[in-house]
């Protein structure tokens, strides 16, 4: 592969990432540093890096195929809320019985865990509290208009 300072700087931008960008997301970054760069240059080193073996495509999230920069196998835990992704780098033991297995040579499996990321569920639980604060802050802003208002008046 020939070392353009483009693919240098998108495989700079995805070493050690573990966000499981999105094809845009990888473009939006790299364009702060190469605005001229266009997405069908970005998507095509990252069709290069998958063929390689040096990302993997995930199909996880239905919205938009996302790229995992570490391609040793791991499993995934991703936020239904947020559609984060991170990395689960424990191995399972599991088996398929022979029944299952249709008389395939296996290579390898893929756990998805699905739950509520520690951010979006913080915003769940303190909901009613933030309403309050977000309540009487309005208020002091209407109490703020209507002072407003008492000064135009003399003036
Ligand atoms: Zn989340
Ligand atoms: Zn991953």
């Amino acid at each position: 592969m020939k070392m353009t300072p483009q693919r240098m700087a998108i495989m700079d931008y995805l070493n050690g990432n573990i966000e499981h960008p999105s094809a845009a997301e990888v473009y939006r970054a790299i364009s702060r540093k190469f605005p001229t760069m266009s997405f069908a240059t970005v998507y095509n080193t990252l069709r290069i890096l998958i063929d390689r073996g040096l990302l993997v495509e995930l199909s996880l999230d239905p919205e938009k195929k996302r790229f995992d920069a570490n391609p040793a196998p791991h499993h995934h835990l991703i936020c239904v809320k947020c559609k984060k992704i991170l990395d689960v780098m424990q191995t399972f033991d599991l088996s398929l019985p022979e029944d299952d297995r249709h008389l395939f040579q296996l290579i390898g499996n893929h756990v998805d865990f699905y739950g509520i990321c520690p951010q979006c569920g913080t915003r769940e639980s303190t909901d009613r509290p933030g309403k309050d604060q977000q309540g009487s802050s309005t208020m002091s802003g209407a109490q703020s208009l209507s002072q407003d208002g008492a000064k135009k008046g003399p003036l």
